[in-house]
């Protein structure tokens, strides 16, 4: 055994022991133990222990925007640990950086944003949203205004609030969720009018929806939705939230997702992105008029607040990565990158049997894959994930979307992707599709 494959196995017995994995097949980890310990990134590449190379098809966790191993943020954080890696911000303690990032996030989200509570990521900004808007209506004199309406397919995150928002299957994950929640069919505006209608505007604090939904399979809203919903919450005194976890920082190729459709979030939620993943941050941004409201009418101390709001490392990290994203025309390079990976995706379509709708915005991607491509039929068990298996085989990290009857495969790759890096996945999927149809024809 050589050394390598000591440490692997030494490293991979740990893991089975000791590591819990986020969102996980626990069964499969003791069975398999770690499949790739990562140990480099570089560019849209990742490298692992057995010294394997891929293309990170997902940007890890649709969050390293600006691609692994930038020196530049790790040049930033170390310098900013050095001088005040962390102070609080409780009361009326501040640092600079926090300052500073929230100025710059006023000045580049959708027009009306312009205050930004900070939150160490989407679940936290979630949760955070939600709390705000119900004490934005205590405020007005308006406690009963209290529900949050989300979308049966969208994902919001893990914690309790969040949790308690969007896809189902994680809610059934436990056995007790927050009260105060419902549920609407996702990008209907007539059924959450209907909603509305039946809950009693007097009961519903807000609505929350992803520009584009991405865990739930990467569906991109029609083109009038929002713009209905906006409407919608406008007429029934509702406050629209978006939560621009993935698709802020210039994902979709427009720096905030909402800005394809033309309307402004009364809140928005962002996290991801805002610093590629290199730290933990994330964050609400309230509107000007919502942030008047609370300045007039708040007595006393606002009772919200996590240790790490405005973690000064976690936001010069952040503002660093921003400029680099404006420096390095990130968001215009999504757009072209994201007609290309769509090219190919089409190219795939009408080269290979299985499949069926292939879907983009941006560098946000899905193809579905279907048992016959006229009439959209599935097959009788998920074949997404063995694509995602031979993918990795091949150098390409990429996801499946199973739940819901979906067999979806989903993309983000990051966003300083090239021509070339997207013509290498096409290539890599074509012979993983291929090679999964193969196995499928011989197990007929
Ligand atoms: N909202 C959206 C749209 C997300 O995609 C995610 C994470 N995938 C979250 C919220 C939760 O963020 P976090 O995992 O940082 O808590």
């Amino acid at each position: 055994m050589t050394k390598n494959e000591r440490l692997i196995q030494e490293l991979s017995e740990l893991d089975k022991k000791h590591f819990l994995h986020p969102i996980s097949p626990i069964k499969q980890q003791q069975e398999d133990g770690a499949a790739f310990i990562f140990t480099e990134g570089k560019g849209v590449h990742l490298y692992d222990l057995n010294g394997n190379c891929y293309i990170d098809g997902m940007s890890s966790l649709w969050n390293v925007n600006v691609g692994h191993g930038r020196e530049e943020l790790g040049k930033t954080a170390m310098e900013q640990m050095q001088k005040l890696a962390y102070s609080s911000n409780f009361s009326t303690f501040s640092n600079e950086p926090a300052i500073r990032l929230s100025a710059k996030l006023a000045q580049i989200a959708p027009k009306g944003l312009s205050a930004t509570f900070f939150a160490s990521g989407g679940s936290e900004a979630n949760d955070t949203a939600y709390k705000l808007v119900r004490n934005y209506w205590l405020l007005k004199g308006k406690p009963s205004k209290k529900k949050i309406i989300s979308q049966t397919k969208s994902y919001h995150g893990v914690s309790m609030g969040a949790t308690s928002t969007g896809l189902k299957p994680y809610r059934e994950f436990t056995n007790s969720l927050a009260p105060d929640f419902c549920y609407v069919e996702h990008f209907s505006a007539q059924a959450l009018r209907e909603l509305i209608e039946t809950e009693g505007a007097d009961t519903i604090a807000a609505f929350i929806s992803e520009p584009v939904q991405g865990a739930g399979g990467v569906h991109i809203a029609p083109e009038n939705y929002f713009k209905e919903v906006r409407e919608i919450c406008d007429e029934y005194e509702i406050l629209f939230i978006t939560d621009e976890v993935i698709t802020a920082f210039g994902r979709t190729g427009k720096d905030f997702g909402i800005e394809h459709y033309g309307v402004t979030p009364d809140v928005m939620c962002f996290a991801k992105g805002v610093t590629s993943g290199y730290l933990p941050l994330g964050g609400v941004m309230l509107s000007e008029e919502i942030h008047q409201d609370f300045i007039e009418l708040s007595e006393g101390t606002m009772l919200h607040g996590y240790t790490y709001s405005g973690h000064p490392t976690a936001c010069a990290v952040g503002l660093k990565n921003i400029e680099m994203i404006e420096n390095e025309n990130l968001t215009e390079n999504a757009k072209v990158m994201g007609k290309e990976m769509l090219n190919g995706f089409n190219w795939l379509k009408s080269n290979l049997e299985i499949i069926g709708e292939v879907r983009g915005l941006g560098l946000m991607g899905a193809i579905e894959i279907v048992k016959d491509q006229v009439t959209q039929e599935k097959f009788d068990s998920p074949v997404s994930p063995l694509i995602v298996g031979e993918a990795a085989k091949r150098g390409l990290i990429c996801r499946s979307v199973i739940f819901d009857g979906q067999d979806t495969l989903v993309f983000a790759p990051p966003l300083i992707i090239n021509k070339t890096e997207i013509e290498e996945m096409t290539s890599i999927l074509y012979d993983s599709i291929l090679a999964v149809e193969r196995q499928m024809v011989q197990t007929k």
